[in-house]
């Protein structure tokens, strides 16, 4: 159980429960193996300094947090799984990461180290939580001014939940069966809103393209089609 407020408990054990499986780019996480190239490709091509201090929120296995350690960032993951960030931290000592692990919000972290990084990452993890906006507050709190933010997650259309839901759980079975629950999925506008609000400045969008034949990603940009990822600046 969590003591979080902003935390969805039944969320967090479901992530718990799969925890073995996030190092395993074959299995139920497969997903996120196949989209991390793209995704790190969009940060890296928007990121404005060399060795930044990077945030990655809701890190769970570390599959992002370990590709921009890789790239030289100093960086910090957080997540509110404690069976994930136990093989988050396994996973970097295997491969000698020097990654600062947390079990922490970022509600939490924003209260005590407010301003201190150059860029905060916080993928797919937005629509598992009640109240993302408090999410993408903290977030942007987090960030020094100048920082930028980097958020992604599933549009709330029906063309998400045939392609998202029904095929991704249902059909190719990309992903586990309730990874995602369709009033929880994100409109674009609301995104921008919760980033407006809590101080950042919309610099674009990009869509992650999935091709079934082919069974590939690829990057579209300026759309916020099924899963959308977005960049801000503060
Ligand atoms: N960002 C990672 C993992 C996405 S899965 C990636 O894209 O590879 C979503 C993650 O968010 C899970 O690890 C889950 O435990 C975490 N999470 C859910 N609610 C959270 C919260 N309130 N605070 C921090 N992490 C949370």
């Amino acid at each position: 159980m969590t003591e979080f407020s902003n935390a969805d408990n039944q969320e967090i054990t479901k992530f718990d429960r799969v925890a073995q499986l996030w190092w395993d780019p074959e299995g139920k996480m497969g997903n996120l193996h196949a989209i991390n190239p793209l995704r790190l490709r969009y940060i890296m091509d928007r990121m404005g300094i060399a060795q930044p201090r990077v945030l990655d929120v809701g890190c769970g296995g570390g599959i992002l947090t370990e590709a921009l350690a890789k790239t030289g960032a100093r960086v910090t993951g957080i997540d509110l799984s404690q069976m994930s960030l136990d093989i988050a931290r396994q996973h970097a000592d295997q491969h000698g990461l020097d990654i600062d692990y947390r079990y922490e919000s970022a509600e939490q972290l924003a209260q005590e180290q407010p301003g201190s990084f150059d860029v905060v990452t916080c993928m797919e993890m937005l629509e598992h939580v009640p109240d993302p906006g408090k999410v993408i507050k903290a977030c942007a709190q987090l960030l020094k001014p100048g920082g930028q933010a980097f958020f992604s997650t599933i549009n709330r259309t029906p063309k998400a939940f045939l392609f998202a839901i029904i095929a991704g759980e249902y059909i190719l079975r990309l992903l586990p069966r309730g990874t995602h629950s369709y009033r929880k999925l994100i409109r674009p506008h609301e995104l921008y809103d919760w980033a407006n609000v809590g101080g950042l400045t919309f610099m674009g969008v990009s869509s992650l393209m999935y091709n079934p034949f082919r069974k590939t990603f690829t990057l579209a940009s300026d759309k916020a089609d099924v899963n959308y990822m977005a960049c801000f600046v503060k």
